[in-house]
């Protein structure tokens, strides 16, 4: 089982913001800014580059509960930031589906 579904069933423990029967919002353990939450679908998937047509009702999930990770940590006016790294070139490194959800500071683009 990887890391992110023994996160999800809490058989690693995690800073939880908020969670339905379909997924999981929680702190990102090392914050790359004042906000940093990932959101997880429960349900293995690893990346968007495995997702189907049948994963479509999950993603979209999973994009509304940034709007409300956004909401939760204060960070919806000032503008926030959603990434999913997807393969090695996108340095993707836990391979269970995430969104970083990530604000509370000015970002820069194009990132690294
Ligand atoms: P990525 O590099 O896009 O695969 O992102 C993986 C993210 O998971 C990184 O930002 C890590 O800091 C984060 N991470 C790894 N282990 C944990 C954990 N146990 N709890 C919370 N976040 C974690």
């Amino acid at each position: 089982m990887c890391l992110f579904c023994k996160i999800a069933i809490g058989e690693i423990p995690s800073k939880v913001l908020f969670e339905d029967a379909d997924l999981l919002a929680f702190h990102d353990v090392a914050p790359q800014a004042p906000v940093h939450v990932l959101v997880i679908p429960k349900r293995h998937l690893a990346s968007l580059a495995e997702a189907a047509e049948a994963d479509a009702a999950i993603l979209g999930k999973l994009a509304l509960a940034t709007r409300r990770v956004a909401e939760e940590t204060g960070i919806a006016a000032s503008g926030f930031r959603v990434v999913a790294n997807s393969g090695a070139d996108a340095g993707q490194s836990v391979h269970h589906l995430h969104l970083h959800v990530i604000g509370g500071r000015a970002m820069a683009w194009p990132p690294g």
